[in-house]
């Protein structure tokens, strides 16, 4: 018997996605462990959305609500659910490894003194846990010993959980103080853009260190992003050369994506920068290089200069459309 706990996520009064494919997790660990699939849910005025998450198959959502909770601030978080842990008997913690479960849930694991496996990709039969290592050149099995333990699950390996009703909200209090002492919100420097977000679109465009500069990033990348609806990504070169900010980084230290079509405008196919795209469903790669790495993983490969198929990309979208 194992219950499960999964943190929910939430980000500007929606779940992301994130958080379904970590109730997926959740519930298929639950599963497998014959215990019971737990959320929980921290934040302030957040009812409903405890709500949308309980109606995902979970047995049952704890909702703590509180002006304090508003913002996401790991230490606050931690001290909520490290109660909520202790006080139902949970065995594991699931949570999707995003900026905010890899900064909460670390944490979590050692006020609790548990085991931690990070980016998990697969839940054994036998209790043990897959994880990629080495940029994705290894996958490693990994045996967390002792309870309660914590996991993030990458969450291009687990599907979204759909909707089939079920759970109920529960209201529990927890002792804040603690965390209150060590951390408090100043604010929120967020970057605004229209376009879907990197690990939510179905569309991804992404350019490298042969775009050459920002402006090149703006003038010749972003119309073709906008016209296909796209979110945009980048390389860790053209994110050092300063082309783009750095939450615009796809692969092995920036975000893993697994879009239904990924396009590789000037990338030479690093494994790092495969490591967050090659599960994408259709690769399509552009690179005067016939023999840049990119081609092994492409499903569609163009030999030539971006700035030349890039117009003319967008010349044949211009006539599809009308
Ligand atoms: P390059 O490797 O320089 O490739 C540029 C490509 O553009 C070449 O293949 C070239 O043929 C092609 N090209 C040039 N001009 C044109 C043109 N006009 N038209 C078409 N093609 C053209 N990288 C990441 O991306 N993400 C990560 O998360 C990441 N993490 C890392 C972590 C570690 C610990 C380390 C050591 C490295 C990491 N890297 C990461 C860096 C990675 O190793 C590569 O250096 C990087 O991905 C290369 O970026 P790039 O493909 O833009 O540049």
């Amino acid at each position: 018997m194992g219950n499960v706990l999964v943190f929910a996520e939430h980000q500007k009064g929606k779940i992301p996605k994130a958080t379904f494919c970590a109730v997926t997790a959740g519930k298929e660990l639950a599963k497998k462990s014959s215990g019971e699939c737990y959320a929980a849910m921290l934040g302030s005025g957040v009812e409903e959305l405890a709500k949308e998450v309980a109606g995902c198959g979970v047995s049952k959502v704890f909702l703590v609500d509180s002006p304090e909770l508003e913002h996401h601030l790991a230490d606050v978080y931690t001290t909520a659910l490290a109660q909520i842990v202790r006080a139902n008997g949970i065995d594991t913690v699931v949570g999707a490894a995003t900026a905010a479960g890899k900064d909460l849930l670390p944490r979590l694991a050692a006020r609790l003194d548990a085991a931690l496996a990070t980016d998990v990709i697969g839940i054994n039969d036998d209790g043990t846990f897959s994880r990629p290592m080495y940029a994705g050149n290894v996958t490693a099995t990994v045996e967390l010993i002792g309870t309660p333990r914590v996991i993030s699950v990458r969450t291009t390996a687990f599907d979204a959980a759909a909707k089939e009703g079920g759970g109920a909200v529960e209201k529990v209090s927890v002792d804040l103080t603690a965390g209150l002492k060590c951390m408090k919100f100043e604010r929120f420097d967020e970057t605004k853009s229209d376009r879907p977000a990197l690990t939510e679109a179905s569309v991804v465009v992404s350019g490298g260190r042969a775009l050459k500069s920002a402006e090149n990033f703006k003038n010749v990348l972003e119309p073709l992003v906008d016209d296909l609806g796209a979110a945009m990504g980048a390389t860790r070169a053209a994110v050092d050369a300063g082309y783009v900010p750095n939450d615009l980084q796809v692969g092995q230290t920036g975000k893993v994506v697994a879009p239904q079509l990924y396009m590789a405008f000037g990338i030479s196919g690093a494994i790092q920068h495969l490591a967050g795209m090659k599960d994408s469903k259709v690769i399509v790669a552009v690179n005067k290089d016939p023999e840049a790495p990119i081609f092994q993983v492409a499903d569609y490969g163009l030999v030539g200069d971006l700035f030349k198929i890039i117009p003319e990309l967008r010349e044949e979208l211009k006539k599809l459309r009308s």
